[in-house]
């Protein structure tokens, strides 16, 4: 018998992801777990995203819940080793999976959800996740859809304890069409959700070069002393100028080549700026960049 709950305990414990989460601090009561600079696989468990809490005196606000139920429920022991508070607000900063699907598991705690327009737009309850597709049935585990509690329209004052956070989304198009941005006033730092990329390419897919480039100069305006991104490992304010630079440069280059008559067609071998092949995930987004900013741009061509 005895035999039998040790084996059915191990097999309980097997099931669920170890996902290792080390907390950062990057200001002070503020820390995050930083991500791989990777895609979704079996191998890392969906972790590829930077997900951060704030500790108040009422509880922790969590800024993204990251790739699964399990992820949350371990970031969430973490955070009980810093103190003994529960989880009272989660903000959501955009609706790509990666970044939300722990927000089943805060629910489950009683936490208040908060977010943009689009999750409530994208996130359809009983949807099939990219995530889902990638990790299987076992690895996703007891994650599922959750509805907000509450969307921020264009932005929103939250006092939490001792702390004050102004969420507020930028522009109208930049990672996607609802990007929304958190500065911790007290400690200047500003939680930038994917509108701030380093150490990998970013994915424009979803959203608007011109946009991203806007969101950039928003973001500077608030003289941050700590910027976290959902991706990348660098947290200094200069990490807004290295990303603004691969956007420029790309907005440059097909613009010439949008004005040499380059067709759709031959961009993608135009466009290379090889200057970025050592970033991670260059060979994975960067030519499907590169096109949906020659549709962009040649869109805003065709406006004028
Ligand atoms: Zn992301």
């Amino acid at each position: 018998m005895k035999h039998i709950v040790l084996i059915s305990l191990m097999s309980l414990f097997l099931q669920a992801f170890e996902y290792n989460l080390v907390p950062k601090k990057v200001a002070e009561d503020t820390y995050c777990f930083f991500g791989k600079l990777e895609n979704i696989s079996k191998e890392n468990g969906g972790n590829m995203v930077n997900t951060c809490f704030v500790h108040t005196k009422e509880g922790f606000v969590v800024i993204d819940s990251g790739p699964t139920y399990d992820y949350a429920s371990q970031a969430y022991e973490k955070m009980q080793q810093i103190a003994k508070l529960p989880v009272k607000y989660v903000i959501t900063t955009h609706d790509h999976d990666d970044h939300w699907l722990g927000n089943s598991f805060y629910k489950s705690k009683g936490a208040l959800l908060i977010g943009p327009k689009t999750y409530e737009q994208n996130v359809v309850a009983g949807m099939e996740t990219r995530m889902q597709r990638v990790l299987g049935k076992e690895l996703y585990g007891k994650t599922s859809i959750v509805k907000l509690d509450t969307i921020v329209d264009d932005n929103l004052t939250l006092k939490a304890g001792d702390k004050v956070f102004m969420i507020s989304q930028p522009v109208k198009a930049a990672h996607t069409k609802g990007d929304l941005i958190v500065f911790l006033k007290g400690q200047k730092v500003l939680f930038v959700g994917d509108l701030v990329f380093s150490g990998r390419i970013t994915s424009l897919r979803d959203g608007s070069l011109v946009g991203s480039l806007e969101a950039l100069d928003m973001i500077d305006a608030y003289g941050a002393k700590v910027i976290v991104g959902g991706h990348g490992y660098e947290t200094d304010a200069t990490v807004t100028e290295h990303f603004r630079s691969y956007l420029q440069e790309m907005k440059k280059e097909v613009q010439y080549a949008l004005d040499e008559d380059v067709g759709m067609e031959d961009i993608t071998k135009k466009v290379t700026m090889p200057q970025y092949k050592n970033m991670k995930l260059y060979d994975v987004l960067h030519a499907r960049n590169v096109l949906d900013a020659y549709k962009e741009l040649e869109m805003i061509e065709d406006e004028e």
